[in-house]
């Protein structure tokens, strides 16, 4: 079964009626870079740069290392896009054990909100993401962002750490785009407000699913409460995808739903075409793509985004994947 899939690595993930479907990989350290290579992946969706901070008993990553890091990891993608998320700490990622004492650290300063907080550590992260963006293609991903001034604060250190390396003639892309990751119910619900503002949407259905359901995703007691496809989080896809189609901008999906082989029906049905996922089920992924005829699936769609009924949404789940 392994030797089949493995076959389709040089094969393009394309729906029976020619729907082209792009397969990224997520990654957490440039290790993993040759993992999204051995399945084929189109590029990194989703590189999560936390891990480069991560235990190290609070001692950052100089620029220097950084640029290392995400040089190497460009360099091994050989010119498919990478996109690297600013530092995302906070939550089930504690920077160092004193985060771990926060009252509730998932609704805390994390993520954008603590960079914002820490401007010197964020302009240190954009300037070696930069500087890599000279030896290959480099999205950059903001993410947990809810608030405009968030977004316009951003967007003025982006270009606060271009204008450092125009200065010092350091090499760097100067068409650079700048994504946000959909994953506070806020965003879901102000997408004109980033769509404007922003080059591209990912979605973090796994915070988008925590915060919109109020369960704390590392907490087994609740667990039984997640729910992927509850009806409130396939509004909220739902209305991601609209938008970024009518503003005419790239939408990606991330989180852990991109890849779950039970729910890509539904999510190509709904109009996405670029999913990031961990690199063990791209070629699982691409094969579903390749069986899926998309022309048949409208009225299902239909009728699962009309519905509040969880019996209804599973029903309609399962007649996808009868199709
Ligand atoms: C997400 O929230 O879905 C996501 C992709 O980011 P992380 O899992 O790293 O929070
Ligand atoms: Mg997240």
């Amino acid at each position: 079964f392994r030797k089949k899939l493995a076959k389709l690595k040089k094969t393009s993930a394309v729906t029976k009626d020619g729907t082209p479907i792009t397969l990224l990989a997520n990654i957490e350290l440039p290790e993993h870079a040759a993992a999204a290579n051995e399945v084929g992946a189109s590029g990194v969706g989703l590189f999560r740069s936390e891990f480069l901070f991560m235990g190290r008993d609070g001692i950052l990553p100089s620029e220097e290392e950084q640029f290392e890091a995400y040089r190497a990891t460009v360099q091994a993608m050989k010119g498919r896009p990478v996109t690297i998320r600013t530092l995302d700490v906070g939550a089930d990622k504690p920077l160092d054990e004193a985060d771990v004492a926060t009252l509730n650290p998932a609704l805390g300063l994390r993520a954008i909100r603590y960079c914002l907080a820490e401007p010197q550590l964020f302009l240190t992260q954009l300037r070696a993401i930069l500087r890599a963006s000279a030896f290959g293609k480099v999205n950059i991903l903001i993410p947990m962002l809810s608030h405009l001034f968030e977004i316009d604060q951003t967007l003025a250190m982006v270009a606060q750490a271009k204008q450092q390396l125009i200065l010092q003639g350091i090499a760097f892309d100067a068409d650079i785009k700048v994504g946000a990751m959909i994953e506070v119910p806020a965003a879901a619900l102000s997408l004109p407000m980033f769509v404007k503002k922003m080059d591209f949407l990912s979605i973090g259905t796994n915070d988008l699913i925590q915060y919109t359901l109020a369960i704390d995703r590392a907490d087994y007691a609740v667990a039984h409460l997640y729910d992927d496809v509850h009806p409130a989080i396939l509004q909220l896809l739902a209305m991601t995808v609209a938008a970024a189609d009518k503003a005419g901008i790239p939408v990606a999906i991330c989180g852990g739903m991109a890849g779950d082989i039970k729910l890509t029906r539904l999510l190509l049905g709904m109009g996405f075409r670029e999913l990031s996922m961990p690199p063990a089920q791209l070629l699982e992924i691409k094969q579903e793509v390749m069986n899926i005829d998309l022309l048949l699936f409208n009225p299902i769609i239909k009728k699962i985004l009309r519905s509040y009924e969880p019996e209804v949404i599973a029903e309609g789940i399962r007649a996808l994947q009868l199709l």
